[in-house]
Formats: C-alpha cells, sequence, structure tokens
C-alpha cells in the first residue's frame, strides 16, 4: 500500500510517500481503509522532532481519517467489514492507504458526513468540545468568545457553541474567514489583524466581557484576553506557540481562571462523553466539519506547510 513515511524529523519534506506492506489487524484490533485523512498543527509538531510526542523512526504520520473497516481481529464486536467509520488515533499512522486501530479509536461516521468531513472530526471536534464543556462548563446563557475561530478547533468550537444556546463572538484574519465564522454560527465577528478589535468585542458584551475565552494563540492574546473577561470568566488556552506575559491582577479583580489542557490526555469516561456529543451533533446538522482543501495524499508536505500558515479556512484533508 501507498503510506508517507517520516525517517528522520525535520521539514515537510522528510515527508515520503512510499510502497509499503498493508497492516493486518491483531485480537482487538481493525483494518480501516482510508478514504481521507485530516491535517492538524500537531502534526507537523511531531514531524518536526520539537514536541512531547516523539514516535518511534521510521513511521507514518497522520491521527485523524474517515474510512470503511475492511476486516477486523479476534474479539471485536462494536464494528464489522463495511462499516463508515471516523478515527480518533491508530496504531500505525492514517497517512496511509489503510491504518490498523483499537476497536476503541474507531467510532460511527454517519451517511450525511462526507469522508472528507469524517477526517476533521476528532482532533477539531474533541478538543473543542473538551474545551468548552468539560474544561470551562459553559451553559447556555453565557457569551463565548472563539478566539482563533476560522480552523479546525474554532469552527468546531463555534458550532458547539451556537447549537448549546450560547452567544458566540469570534475572531478570523481574512474576509473568508470572518465570512465563514458567520455562516457557521458566529453572531458576531471580529478580524484579529485589525488594530483595536479587541475594543469591538468588549462592545458587543456592552463592557461586560465574556464569559469563557477559547483561546488558539495564548503567546499572542493571553494577555489582552484577562481584559475581555466578565467576573468570573475562564479563558481556556487551546493553542500557544511561544510565551506570553500577563497581568495576574486582571485575574485577581474578576476572580478569574485559566485553564489549559491536551487532548493527548483526556480520560476515557470523558473520551466516550466526547465521541456521544460529537455523534449527536452529526446526526442532527448541528456540527458540520467544514473541508477548506482537498490533497493528494503525495501533497503532505504542502499541506503540513500550509496547516502552519494563516488564512484558515477549515481543514485541509489529504486524500490516499
Ligand atoms: P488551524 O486550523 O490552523 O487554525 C488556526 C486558527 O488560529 C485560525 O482560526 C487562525 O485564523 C487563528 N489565528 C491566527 N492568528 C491568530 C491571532 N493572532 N489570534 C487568534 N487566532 C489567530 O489550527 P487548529 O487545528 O484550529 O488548532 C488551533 C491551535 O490549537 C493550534 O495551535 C493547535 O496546535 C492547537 N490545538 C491544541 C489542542 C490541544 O489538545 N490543546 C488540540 C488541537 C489543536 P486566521 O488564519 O483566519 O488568521
Amino acid at each position: 500500500m501507498k503510506a508517507i513515511r517520516v525517517h528522520e524529523f525535520g521539514a515537510p519534506e522528510v515527508m515520503k510517500l512510499e510502497e509499503i506492506p498493508a497492516p493486518r489487524p491483531a485480537a482487538g484490533q481493525v483494518l480501516v481503509c482510508v478514504h481521507a485523512t485530516g491535517v492538524n498543527p500537531a502534526d507537523t509538531y511531531m514531524r518536526s522532532g520539537n514536541y512531547a510526542i516523539k514516535p518511534p523512526l521510521p513511521y507514518t504520520p497522520g491521527v485523524d481519517a474517515a474510512g470503511i473497516i475492511e476486516a477486523v481481529g479476534a474479539g471485536v464486536t462494536r464494528v464489522k467489514p463495511g462499516d463508515r467509520v471516523y478515527t480518533s488515533g491508530s496504531l500505525t499512522g492514517t497517512c496511509a492507504e489503510y491504518a490498523v486501530a483499537l476497536e476503541s479509536q474507531v467510532h460511527p461516521l454517519p451517511e450525511r458526513i462526507s469522508f472528507a468531513q469524517g477526517a476533521g472530526i476528532y482532533i477539531p471536534y474533541g478538543t473543542a468540545y473538551r474545551a468548552l464543556r468539560q474544561i470551562a462548563r459553559a451553559r447556555a446563557a453565557e457569551t463565548v468568545l472563539v478566539h482563533g475561530a476560522s480552523g479546525g478547533v474554532g469552527l468546531a468550537a463555534v458550532q458547539f457553541a451556537r447549537a448549546a444556546g450560547m452567544t458566540v463572538l469570534g475572531t478570523a484574519g481574512t474576509p473568508q474567514g470572518l465570512e465563514l465564522i458567520q455562516r457557521e454560527g458566529a453572531h458576531h465577528a471580529f478580524d484579529h489583524r485589525a488594530p483595536g478589535y479587541t475594543d469591538g468585542i468588549l462592545k458587543a458584551t456592552a463592557g461586560r466581557g465574556v464569559d469563557v475565552i477559547l483561546e488558539m494563540l495564548a503567546n499572542v492574546n493571553l494577555g489582552a484576553d484577562l481584559k475581555l473577561l466578565a467576573t468570573r470568566g475562564r479563558v481556556v488556552v487551546i493553542g500557544s506557540r511561544g510565551d506570553v506575559t500577563i497581568t495576574p491582577r486582571d485575574v485577581m479583580v474578576r476572580e478569574a481562571s485559566i485553564h489549559a489542557f491536551t487532548l493527548w490526555g483526556i480520560p476515557p469516561a470523558d473520551a466516550a462523553d466526547v465521541h456521544a456529543a460529537i455523534l449527536a451533533g452529526l446526526d442532527n446538522a448541528t456540527l458540520r466539519p467544514v473541508v477548506g482543501k482537498e490533497l493528494p495524499l503525495a501533497e503532505a508536505p504542502r499541506a503540513h506547510t500550509e496547516v502552519m500558515e494563516s488564512h484558515a479556512f477549515g481543514k485541509i484533508i489529504l486524500i490516499p
């Protein structure tokens, strides 16, 4: 089968399309015929070698995918060959024509969701739900700012928050991104590249501030976020690419809190909650993964370069 292989950590070009034997599922495992695989920023951090998770070399990148169960190992009962699934990780990597996963790493993909959309589910929607509902414990009447709403996690957060009855403020850095986040449910959209845009955010809350901020770029925004919070507001740091200075007094006077997490550490009971919420939202169409771009698997280096650039517009998907 064709697969992307990484033999050394480094720039996107270390990823090569190679022919390798297809893996076979052992007991408790399934073989997925991969129809689409999603590209997440974390895939690029891993490939660079500068990340907490450093796979043994050589490896095949990719966590999120969608496809069809090709075969199952002994003892597998939850899925059968022919089932449509999305993955939350795998044992062999998803940037390939086939991937072996644990039975617990595959989840039903409703008919109405395309494989390309299915490849943009787990990390974006899992992260958004965990941040919004499990960490911030946001409630229906609250106001949520999705700071960086035009990418994978941001759009998922906008959709979850809107469906739950919250007032949703979102930011993007391009006209297309601003239009997209409003189409997907943001009541108010702000350009995070425009000088003074945070004044507009405060104005939209009549000066009260927002209850919850989901932050995609904390090293740039955390200091300003703390001045945008309402009393007992919560910031959840989802993404950060460097250091930042904050004024602790901004947290004190608001009795506010700063939370942070990585999806890798999610406890099994919370993961079950995440997948149930995702399935319900996909079924009732409140969740609609946005595919910005589809590229052939061989263009994995380009996909890794582009996912780290600005101008996000939903997900970048690779097709084996
Ligand atoms: P993505 O699809 O590449 O989207 C990046 C988002 O950041 C876009 O909406 C982009 O907007 C926005 N952005 C750019 N400059 C910004 C600024 N100055 N202020 C606010 N937002 C800005 O990435 P993603 O998959 O959504 O992930 C977002 C971040 O969360 C990444 O850093 C990722 O590593 C991290 N993450 C963490 C976890 C976790 O477990 N904690 C899980 C998933 C992702 P424009 O391009 O429109 O400017």
